[in-house]
């Protein structure tokens, strides 16, 4: 096989790959969206099928060649192509680790423990999902211990969300966000909170749907190629630049906890349809890792969507949409969507005190993998993290250990993404603000001269570079969470004087 010939095998693999993992994708938003419950059984089975030839067509023979041929002439191949080669290598030794029976024992694991999880989430009883949550854990070793017997299980289960990411990385992240987080926190805690009224005024559904229409067209997510649906937690999934899917929530007396959710929603959109389309069905389509991809997320949901000047210029389709906001100013709304106070859900919670969410997640995890605590004792050990790092009492397994659905699909190390992800967006906006009036632009509500930097420095590369080599392009600089810890001061400086 000459090396031309290896690449348009490898272009036909990749192709024949995307369609088997479109259509699971497809299976699993439907299952979210519009299936009706049951469904789950049926869905496992086709899944399991489709994982089956995923499986096959990945393993095979004829596609490890080609990865042979590639590596063979690996001083002939282009940057793109090598990328693509190093990925595929990780990947097929993460597939062969286990056999073909096992890996699809696993992919029918995720679907029946995610149902579990939402029953067990329903009737707020971890003793339904617990079961899942074990067979999750340890197949989670398993595969640790298989691809990487090297390296701490932990840090592969990091690795896997954020290429790069160890332990002592993370560690030495969280220390740094400690230190100044904290007092900041008892400092926020000693100021007088602002009235959060009108985050809680009657906005009827219907106009809440209408609010998500103007909120895609302030980001500029293009409706023929962004869906929105509706499920009680909200997400995002994406095929290609030419099909990419939302969802958000809507409660009536709550409207900021959909409108941040279609905010952050739409950073991730935008990510990916922002992705150069040369790469659309390889392996190089799509955001490149976890902690990228939430910088885009938690960029616009918190940095843009919860500034002053975003809220100022939206404040007019606000009122219009509910009348009942006119009692109240922008600054009123402003204040409201930034008070920090420490709290029992993750996905609610304020800029300052969201780490903490995360470093309980960590805390937990890395116990998990490594074997130091049962299944059964993790609801305790939750409520026991909450009270200590956060100081609220846990009421029930709902509002507190079976909050995230991410266990359910064996998402064990995704979570230091969500922290990593906020620190590296902060650091964009220093950088961004040597180049432009941030202020400015988003005050105006024309977001194009940000879109237009995330989009040549960031979303356009897709899969195709490292993040380590996405972040030093973007920043021009050292990764610091200086910047983050820097900008949340700032921020509580603004909103609550102190
Ligand atoms: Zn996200």
């Amino acid at each position: 096989m000459t090396v031309q010939e290896a690449v348009n095998k490898l272009d036909e693999l990749e192709l024949k790959e995307f369609a088997l993992g479109h259509a699971m994708g497809i299976l699993s938003y439907d299952g979210a969206t519009a299936a009706p419950k049951k469904s789950y059984i049926p869905r496992g089975k086709t899944m399991g099928c489709l994982a089956g030839e995923a499986y096959k067509l990945t393993t095979d023979k004829s596609a490890v060649a080609i990865l042979d041929t590639l590596r063979s002439h690996a001083d002939e191949l282009d940057d793109n192509t090598i990328r693509r080669l190093e990925l595929r290598e990780k990947n097929l030794k993460e597939m062969r680790a286990v056999p073909i029976e096992q890996y699809v024992e696993y992919t029918e694991l995720m679907n029946e423990a995610d149902s579990a999880w939402h029953e067990a989430k329903e009737k707020s009883d971890y003793a339904i999902f617990e079961p899942y949550l074990r067979r999750v854990i340890d197949f989670t070793k398993l595969f640790a211990e298989k691809v990487n017997p090297d390296i701490a299980p932990y840090d592969y289960c990091l690795d896997k969300y954020e290429e790069g990411l160890t332990m002592q990385k993370a560690e030495a992240f969280f220390s740094a966000l400690r230190e100044r987080i904290v007092p900041l926190i008892a400092r926020v805690g000693a100021a007088e909170a602002p009235d959060e009224s009108v985050a809680k005024v009657l906005f009827p559904i219907e106009k809440q749907r209408a609010l998500s229409d103007i909120l895609m067209d302030k980001l500029g997510l293009p409706r023929d190629r962004c869906a929105i649906g509706e499920t009680e937690h909200p997400f995002t999934t994406n095929f290609t630049p030419d099909d990419v899917r939302i969802t958000t929530h809507y409660h009536e007396k709550a409207f900021l906890s959909s409108m941040y959710s279609v905010i952050h929603e739409g950073g991730h959109a935008l990510y990916e349809l922002g992705v150069d389309p040369k790469f659309s069905f390889t392996c190089l389509s799509g955001g490149v890792t976890m902690g990228i991809h939430e910088s885009q997320s938690r960029f616009f949901e918190n940095i843009v969507g919860r500034s002053r000047g975003f809220i100022d210029n939206l404040y007019p389709d606000l009122v219009r949409l509910c009348p009942e906001i006119g009692k109240y100013s922008a600054q009123d709304i402003y204040r409201a969507a930034n008070k920090a106070q420490p709290s029992l859900i993750r996905t609610e919670a304020d800029e300052v005190t969201y780490p903490l969410h995360i470093m309980v997640r960590y805390e937990m995890e890395k116990k998990m993998i490594n074997g130091e605590v049962n299944t059964a004792e993790l609801p305790e050990m939750w409520n026991a993290y909450y009270k200590e790092y956060l100081g609220v009492t846990v009421p029930n397994d709902r509002e507190g250990i079976l909050q995230d659905s991410h266990w359910s699909g064996a998402g064990i190390g995704y979570f230091p993404s969500y922290a990593l992800g906020s620190a590296y967006g902060a650091q964009y906006l220093a950088k961004m603000r040597e180049e432009m009036d941030f202020d400015a632009v988003v005050a105006s509500g024309d977001l194009a001269p940000i879109r237009a930097w995330l989009g040549e420095k960031i979303w356009q590369y897709g899969s195709s570079k490292s993040p380590e080599w996405i972040l030093k392009n973007a920043l021009g600089a050292p990764f610091d969470p200086g910047y983050y810890l820097d900008y949340l001061e700032n921020k509580m400086k603004d909103v609550y004087g102190i």
